[in-house]
């Protein structure tokens, strides 16, 4: 039996005259995806976007898993592909639908037809059809209030599809729609989770990651490249720009006053992240922080952070308590990942009484003993850039 995806939209359905570029945009996002699972048709009708195997290798669960991933889709169902007749429907519900009714007690079938030249109307499918289930399922029970399965039969222009439920899509924008950011992405659990939330509502992510070797390990590296493909599933491709600190670390240490280390670090880390982002066509910061999770992150740190550059910094976890975050990581698949223990430049020359309420004048006394300029430019001058690709 040849099955399908089908794959709903949400919110763009709303856009009006833009409609058709959001369309496009998430169909060539979807070819995307799914091209690693073999030979797909995908095309879109009617607020839906058909995914079709071309031949029996195209693996259709793979394809699946991925479709659910795709921002932009809010429900994703499989369907069996019938002929556009009420026998050739009822031989393939009888045979398709009884796995999906597993376990289950009851449910009903909702028709629906676009093709209004089909000679019977929905009410009359509904009712053949679901006769055929009780046929082949004589346990379950009709429940047209609150089924435990809603069995669908669409007669629609290419054909007819019998499914049974839907898995939840990702939500959110098609990416790209909303134009492109720079994450700065740490190995821990919060920075992932950050650009996962801004992917979701349209925008293609690039990663800014920053090492500190010998401080930092080749293992703390390949472990951000592991994050990154893990989000680059939900948000689409990402290059990832690996910028040593290791020399800016050491001046800071050999020259500022040790409370200021970590905020002094941050400026760096801000700018060089704005440069790059300005370079690849990005508008805007992301980062991981949440309000007074740590000493660098109370209002009067951010508002020093962010005086470093001129871009909006978003900050999607910043109302959110860790547990919230971390659940959104696990969701996500990348908290596993985010908890393996290797060092992050950040943590390495820790000040022991980070400042808490800092003044900005004073930050600058300290960064203005190094030449920022000269340490920036330095940088920026060996960027090791990986292009990251979603995992098949
Ligand atoms: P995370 O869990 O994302 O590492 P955190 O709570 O550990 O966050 P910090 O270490 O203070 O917080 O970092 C705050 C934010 O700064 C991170 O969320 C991330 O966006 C950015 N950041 C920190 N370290 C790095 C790094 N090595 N490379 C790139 N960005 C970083
Ligand atoms: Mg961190």
């Amino acid at each position: 039996m040849k099955e399908i995806l089908l794959c709903k939209y949400g919110e763009i359905v709303l856009k009006g005259a833009n409609r058709k570029y959001f369309e496009d945009l998430l169909c060539r996002e979807m070819k995307k995806r799914v091209a690693g699972y073999g030979d797909f048709d995908v095309y879109r009708a009617q607020s839906t976007i058909y995914i079709e195997p071309k031949n029996e290798d195209s693996d259709i669960d793979g394809a699946f898993n991925a479709a659910c991933k795709v921002f932009g889709i809010v429900a994703v169902s499989r369907a069996a592909v019938c002929e556009k007749n009420m026998e050739d429907i009822s031989r393939v519900a009888a045979e398709y639908i009884p796995a999906f009714l597993d376990g289950k007690r009851s449910f009903k079938v909702e028709a629906k037809r676009s093709d209004k030249s089909f000679p019977l109307d929905s009410m009359e499918i509904s009712r053949e059809i679901g006769g055929v289930i009780l046929d082949s399922c004589p346990r379950m029970k009709v429940d047209v209030h609150t089924p435990d399965v809603t069995v669908r039969v669409e007669i629609r222009e290419f054909g007819a599809y019998v499914s049974a439920g839907s898995f939840k899509g990702a939500g959110g924008m098609p990416i790209g729609s909303n134009g492109r950011a720079m994450l700065l992405l740490s190995g821990g659990i919060d920075s992932p989770v950050a650009g996962y939330m801004i992917a979701k509502r349209g925008v293609r992510l690039d990663a800014v990651h920053f090492e500190s070797f010998p401080y930092t390990s080749e293992m703390a590296r390949e472990k951000v490249l592991d994050l990154a493909k893990i989000v680059s599933e939900y948000a689409g491709d990402i290059y990832v720009h690996v910028v040593s600190l290791t020399h800016i670390q050491e001046e800071l240490v050999r020259n500022c006053e040790e409370d200021y280390f970590t905020l002094l670090l941050r400026r760096y880390m801000m700018t060089i992240a704005e440069r790059i982002a300005k370079d690849k066509g990005c508008s805007a910061l992301v980062t991981g922080e949440s309000l007074g999770q740590v000493a660098s992150q109370t209002m009067m740190a951010l508002g020093v952070t962010d005086s470093a550059v001129n871009m909006p910094v978003f900050r999607p976890c910043i109302g959110m308590d860790k547990e919230e975050i971390v659940t959104i990581a696990r969701k996500i698949g990348t908290f596993e990942t985010s908890i393996q223990p290797y060092e992050d430049c950040c943590t390495v020359f820790t000040p022991k009484h980070p400042k808490t309420k800092p003044e900005l004048e004073k930050v600058l006394v300290q960064e203005n003993k190094l030449d920022f300029e000269g340490l920036v430019a330095e940088a920026m001058e060996n960027i090791n850039t990986v292009h990251i690709f979603p995992d098949y």
